[in-house]
């Protein structure tokens, strides 16, 4: 097991977004969130690093790091839980006065203050690798929505995390850019990578994930392998939910 979470909960205000949730990732494991909107989906996925801080859970990582919510935490503990995960933006965050190549330099320049000639040759790999070989020095406004999120890929890539979170990748793409992005995450699967997605795209969610959560009202009503979730769902709210998307 990578990491067990126990008893996840978070509000705001009188706002209870997620109630007592149970997640286990296993390492190399895609795991998809599904659901209606304002289910806690994003929520959720923001627990995974600490962009936003759970009231309660208990976090426990196979290398023995372990967070519990309930009590109070060490600040050392939360910049270690933040480090473990890269994360991939519905709406890409780049900066937008810096080229695809600095966009990609930046994590480990600056947060993990690493050497320049190194980052630079392996950011070039990076946005080889998501197809983006000839666009180095391009800026956000020069490249199209698809090749953002490449960018926004590779950029998550380069701190090499443990963990690649990916909040509604492609949600903000016209629809004839949905491919390439997706193509690149079938990749990154293939490498085994950990990932955690949500998405509304079911088909994709289907072929790539090792696991499927449906969440609806703050809570995971159902969890299981695509098959389970997708094609024979067994809660009623699951079987609404696809009907209405499908
Ligand atoms: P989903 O991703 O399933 O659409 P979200 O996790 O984005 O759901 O949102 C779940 C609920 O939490 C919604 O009611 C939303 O308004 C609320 N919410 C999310 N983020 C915040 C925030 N930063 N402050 C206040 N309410 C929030």
């Amino acid at each position: 097991m990578y990491l067990s979470i126990k008893g996840l909960a978070k509000s705001f205000d009188e706002n209870h977004v997620l109630k007592n949730v149970d997640v286990d990732v296993q390492k190399g494991e895609v795991v998809s969130i599904i659901g209606p909107s304002g289910s806690g989906k994003t929520t959720l996925l923001r627990c995974f690093n600490g962009l936003e801080l759970p009231d309660k859970g208990k976090y426990t990582f196979d290398d023995g790091l372990t967070l519990d919510f309930g009590q109070r935490l060490d600040k050392k503990d939360l910049v270690k839980l933040s480090r473990k995960s890269g994360m991939v933006f519905q709406s890409y965050n780049l900066f937008p006065h810096k080229t695809a190549l600095e966009n990609v330099m930046e994590g480990p320049l600056i947060v993990q203050k690493r050497k320049k000639p190194e980052v630079i040759e392996e950011a070039k790999i990076l946005l080889e690798k998501v197809g983006l070989k000839d666009k180095l020095n391009f800026y956000p406004h020069q490249l199209s929505g698809g090749q953002q999120q490449r960018v926004g890929i590779a950029r998550a890539l380069a701190l090499k995390p443990e963990l690649m979170l990916f909040d509604e990748p492609t949600s903000a793409l016209d629809p004839e850019l949905i491919g390439e992005v997706l193509s690149v995450m079938k990749d990154l699967a293939k490498e085994n990578w950990t990932m955690i997605i949500v998405t509304h795209e079911i088909q994709f969610a289907s072929e790539v994930s090792n696991k499927v959560l449906f969440m609806d009202g703050g809570y995971i009503v159902e969890q299981g392998t695509p098959d389970e979730v997708l094609k024979a769902p067994k809660e009623e709210r699951t079987k609404r939910f696809l009907q209405r998307i499908l």
